[in-house]
């Protein structure tokens, strides 16, 4: 996609910091780091969302994102990685070409913001019905 950013990337048209790169995946780091290391794994190929990005495609992002983090491991004191991928405008998705976000937490460093949420119960009933509802829905 010509107006795509990330796809610049891909194309080498603009500059990254690029830490891995194989025939369907780039890997680069965040240029606004949630924390030290926060890596973006993202497929060649343009699809904006996970209901786009071609099943071969998101194979191939996710064992590339193991890769990544277990590099992280033996550099950083590694408390955990917090790995999330967003997708739509209404969730706040920012760049539509689809990309896996790889947040490590090193000791001395706090919890990311999107790792740490208030947990409340929902109403079983509900739960249920929508559970239902939606596998009566899978392909
Ligand atoms: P999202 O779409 O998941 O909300 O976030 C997009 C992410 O891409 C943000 O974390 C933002 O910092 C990152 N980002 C946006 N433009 C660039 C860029 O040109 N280079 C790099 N390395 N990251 C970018
Ligand atoms: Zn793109």
């Amino acid at each position: 996609m010509d107006d795509c950013i990330f796809c610049k990337i891909v194309k080498g048209e603009i500059p990254c910091f690029k830490i891995y790169e194989d025939e369907k995946v780039i890997a680069f780091l965040d240029i606004n780091p949630v924390t030290r290391g926060h890596t973006l794994v993202i497929p060649k190929n343009h699809a904006a969302t996970l209901w786009e990005i071609q099943d071969e495609d998101l194979m191939a992002v996710q064992v590339v994102a193991k890769t990544i983090v277990n590099a992280m491991k033996s550099i950083f004191d590694l408390l955990g990685v917090a790995c999330m991928q967003f997708n739509g405008r209404g969730v706040n998705q920012l760049v539509m070409h689809y990309h896996l976000h790889l947040v490590p937490r090193s000791k001395g460093e706090p919890v990311p913001p999107m790792s740490s949420w208030d947990q409340k119960p929902g109403d079983p009933k509900a739960i249920a019905g929508l559970a239902e509802k939606l596998a009566s829905r899978l392909d």
